[in-house]
């Protein structure tokens, strides 16, 4: 079974990211063949700085591997370096609807926060993110809750290729984390936590000092009332119980019943707590490995070879269904 996940180099990453993401793709590593990629070609979709890009490569690698990514069991590299997804990129354009693009969410959050130029690279992320996943016929994709629509769609994009021009492409599945796909701002609980949007004070980054970790958590926005209980008039709660849960690994009534006689103060120190000593040894190993860049590049580098194999032969058959290229 093949696993294939991508992740942004925009910025530092947080919480969400970590659980909802992060903690499956070192899972996978067990699992099957997994494949992990830095999608920097993603980050030039909103606005970001050429001279930061790379570094935030480094640092983004530098956590998948603190995070437990052994590039002995598993391939991890920097998207630009295997150019092959650019040109599958072009190629699904033909089998994916401009009408299906327009009703992605993710396209209309960004594109109405956006103050300056709302790129056509914008509109075009979940083809990217198609040609991510395809060119390497991954069977599973571990993403967030808010990957689900673009995962529908490229699903869509490999259905309607297949049946167009030949099976080629695999369709793949999503695997979402039962606990924790959708992990909330602290500060508005009602959107998710995310690098782009909501404020400093409302992501838990992974390398948060403890301090700043107790402090967001202590601020946290929560209801008027009391309780410790998922409702749906209780987003701030219900947000910190699946933390802890997932944290813990365990189950979200678990931690109903344990605090069920809990003030909000309480519970929400023992969420810190928990977190705090679940991230201190990624930020720990990230400080030992964030230096070595010549190492970090090396990883990437072998990686993107890797990569390359697998999809320059994905590359070469959807060219040849489609009549691409000199005949074969
Ligand atoms: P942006 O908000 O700008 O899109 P991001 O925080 O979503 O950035 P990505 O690199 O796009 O960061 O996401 C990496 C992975 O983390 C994806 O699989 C995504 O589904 C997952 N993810 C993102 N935010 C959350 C969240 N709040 N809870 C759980 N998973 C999340
Ligand atoms: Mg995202």
């Amino acid at each position: 079974m093949r696993i294939f996940s991508g992740i942004q180099p925009t910025g530092r990453k947080h919480l969400g990211n970590y659980i909802g993401a992060i903690v499956q793709y070192v899972a996978g590593q067990e699992r099957g063949e997994a494949i992990y990629c830095i999608v920097d070609l993603h980050a030039l979709t909103v606005p970001f700085e050429p001279a930061e890009l790379p570094v935030l490569v480094y640092d983004t690698a530098a956590i998948l591997l603190a995070a437990g990514l052994d590039p002995e069991r598993c391939i991890l590299f920097r998207q630009s370096d295997v150019r092959e997804h650019s040109e599958l990129t072009w190629l699904l354009t033909a089998v994916t609807a401009k009408g299906d693009l327009e009703r992605m969410t993710q396209f209309k959050d960004k594109s109405a926060r956006q103050r300056e130029l709302v790129t056509a690279g914008l509109f075009f992320y979940p083809v990217l993110m198609a040609a991510d996943v395809l060119a390497y016929r991954t069977h599973e994709v571990p993403v967030g809750d808010d990957q689900r629509q673009h995962l529908e769609l490229m699903r869509d994009i490999a259905i309607r290729f297949n049946s167009r021009f030949g099976e080629q492409l695999v369709v793949p599945e999503a695997r979402i984390p039962e606990v924790g796909a959708r992990i909330m701002d602290l500060q508005d609980p009602t959107s998710k936590m995310s690098t782009t949007s909501g404020s400093e004070e409302g992501r838990v980054y992974v390398l948060d000092e403890p301090a700043e970790i107790e402090r967001k958590f202590k601020r946290a926005v929560t209801d008027s009332g009391s309780g410790i209980r998922r409702a749906s008039d209780k987003p701030g709660i219900s947000n910190l119980i699946d933390i802890l849960a997932a944290v813990r690994a365990t189950t979200p009534e678990q931690v109903e019943a344990e605090f069920a006689d809990s003030g909000y103060g309480d519970f929400k120190a023992a969420v810190a707590a928990a977190v705090t000593a679940y991230l201190a040894p990624v930020r720990e190993r990230y400080n030992e490995l964030r230096p070595d860049e010549a190492r970090l590049e090396e990883i990437l580098a072998a990686g993107a070879e890797r990569a390359r194999a697998i999809a320059s032969a994905t590359v070469a058959d959807v060219r040849g269904a489609m009549g691409v290229g000199a005949p074969r």
